[in-house]
């Protein structure tokens, strides 16, 4: 079992459309990426404090900047957080078929375009499979 297969087992054996899975895994990515910041903001906070105290000077103006990036961190990782479980719960809203020809939006069981007849282009998402 590869990464991504163990991946997509966490995110539950729920039937989930493959846009639905490759925007979770993006999601968690990010959300893997804002951790890592996270984590190397606090290091840095942790260095800049000791070197403060070794200088015997411990001004809080040096800390706002990095307290001020933690909070911002912590703020998007929660968007992050709320945005994997919007997506594991609906899915990822279908984009909408345009005409490849004039770039009309076409309804999903158009077969040909309203405007110009051409062929509607094949979906690219398969539906939701029902539960
Ligand atoms: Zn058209």
């Amino acid at each position: 079992m590869d990464i991504f297969d163990k991946a997509r087992k966490a995110l539950g054996d729920l039937a989930q459309t493959a846009s639905t899975q490759g925007r979770v895994l993006q999601l968690q990515g990010e959300l893997a990426q804002a951790e890592l910041s996270l984590e190397r903001e606090q290091r840095e906070a942790g260095i800049v404090a000791r070197q403060l105290w070794r200088e015997r000077k411990f001004g809080d103006t040096d800390f706002e900047v990095i307290m001020q990036r933690i909070t911002e961190l912590e703020k998007r990782m929660e968007t992050l957080r709320a945005e994997v479980n919007t997506v594991q719960q609906e899915g990822v809203p279908e984009r909408a078929k345009r005409c490849g020809q004039c770039g009309r939006e076409l309804a999903a069981e158009d077969e040909f375009c309203r405007g110009c007849g051409a062929a509607a282009p094949e979906r690219r998402q398969p539906p939701p499979t029902p539960s």
